[in-house]
C-alpha cells in the first residue's frame, strides 16, 4: 500500500486539475498601497467588507463584489496600527495573502503595485510588466543550499494567452523590504537578473505557492534605479499617473480572465 502521504498528494493534484479546467471564479488582488487601491475599487464598484473575514484588530482591508462573473477580492494590508502609513513589505504581503486564501479560496492570486524598473533592462517610467520570475535580493545566506532558500527564485504561473492579448512587458521581479538600494541589493538584484523592484512580490508568491494557488504579477514602474533621480522623490511624482496605468492593465488583464479556466490563461 503507498504511504498515507502520497495518497494525499494525489487526491490534491487531482482537486488542482479539475479547479484548472472550471473558469476563474474568485480572485484575491493584493495591492500594498491605498492609492494604488482605490481607483480598481471604483472601476470595479467593490464595497469595504465591514464584517471582516480577518482576526479582530488587524488593520487590513478587503472590497468585494462581482464584476462580470468574477468574485473579486481587492486585499490592502491597510494602515500601520501606530504610523498611520501603507503597510507595504513582505511581511504584511505574506500575512494578507495566507488570511486571503485561508478565508477567500480564490482560484488566482494577483498581486499589482508599483516597482522600481532598470532602464539598462529595458523599463521606463509607467511601462507595467508581467513578471515572469520571482526571488528575493534581501535574504543572504552564505551557507550551501540556504543561499538559494534565501534567494527564493520561483517561476511564476504561465501565462501565454493573456500575453497575447493584453500589452505588457515581461521581466524578472527582485523583492526586498528596501525601497532604496544598498550595495549588497544590487549585486543580488543583478545576480537574479531582474528588470524590475518591488517590495512584496516574492513574498506574495513564496504563500501562493506554498498553498498550491496560482499567482501572476503585475508591477508598473514608478521609478528608474539606474537613474539619476532620488527614488523617493521620482516614486511620489510618479505614483497617481502609472497607478492609472497599473489599473488599467489590471482591469484589462480581469476582463481576459472573465468566462475563462486558469488553464486557458
Ligand atoms: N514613500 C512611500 C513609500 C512606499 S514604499 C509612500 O508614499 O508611503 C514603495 C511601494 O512601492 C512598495 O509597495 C513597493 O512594492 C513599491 N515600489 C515602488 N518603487 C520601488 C522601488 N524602487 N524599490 C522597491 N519598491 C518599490
Amino acid at each position: 500500500m503507498a504511504p498515507l502521504g502520497d495518497n494525499t498528494n494525489i487526491a490534491e493534484e487531482v482537486m488542482v486539475a479539475e479547479a484548472e479546467k472550471r473558469p476563474v471564479s474568485t480572485i484575491v488582488i493584493i495591492i500594498a498601497m491605498q492609492t494604488e487601491a482605490l481607483p480598481l475599487v471604483a472601476k470595479f464598484q467593490l464595497t469595504e467588507d465591514l464584517d471582516s473575514v480577518f482576526p479582530k484588530g488587524v488593520p487590513w482591508v478587503r472590497y468585494h463584489g462581482l464584476y462580470k462573473d468574477l468574485h473579486i477580492n481587492i486585499i490592502w494590508p491597510g494602515k500601520d496600527g501606530v504610523l498611520g502609513v501603507d503597510s507595504v513589505g513582505t511581511i504584511s504581503a505574506s500575512l494578507v495573502t495566507y488570511a486571503s486564501i485561508q478565508a477567500l479560496q480564490p482560484d488566482l492570486i494577483i498581486n499589482a503595485g508599483t516597482a522600481g524598473g532598470f532602464k539598462a533592462k529595458g523599463a521606463s517610467i509607467g511601462d507595467v510588466f508581467l513578471a515572469c520570475n520571482v526571488a528575493f535580493h534581501d535574504r543572504r545566506i552564505p551557507i550551501p543550499v540556504f543561499d538559494q532558500y534565501g534567494i527564493c527564485a520561483k517561476q511564476t504561473f504561465p501565462t501565454p494567452n493573456l500575453l497575447k492579448e493584453v500589452q505588457l512587458k515581461v521581466g524578472k521581479l527582485s523583492t526586498g523590504d528596501s525601497l532604496d538600494m544598498s550595495p549588497h541589493d544590487e549585486a543580488a538584484i543583478i545576480a537574479n537578473d531582474a528588470t524590475v523592484k518591488d517590495m512584496e512580490g516574492a513574498a506574495v508568491a513564496y504563500v501562493a505557492d506554498l498553498l498550491s494557488v496560482p499567482a501572476i504579477f503585475i508591477k508598473a514602474v514608478t521609478d528608474i534605479v539606474d537613474g539619476d533621480k532620488p527614488t523617493a522623490e521620482e516614486f511620489l511624482q510618479n505614483l497617481v499617473a502609472v497607478t492609472a496605468a497599473l489599473d488599467q492593465s489590471v482591469t484589462q488583464i480581469v476582463d481576459f480572465i472573465s468566462g475563462k479556466s486558469i488553464s486557458e490563461l
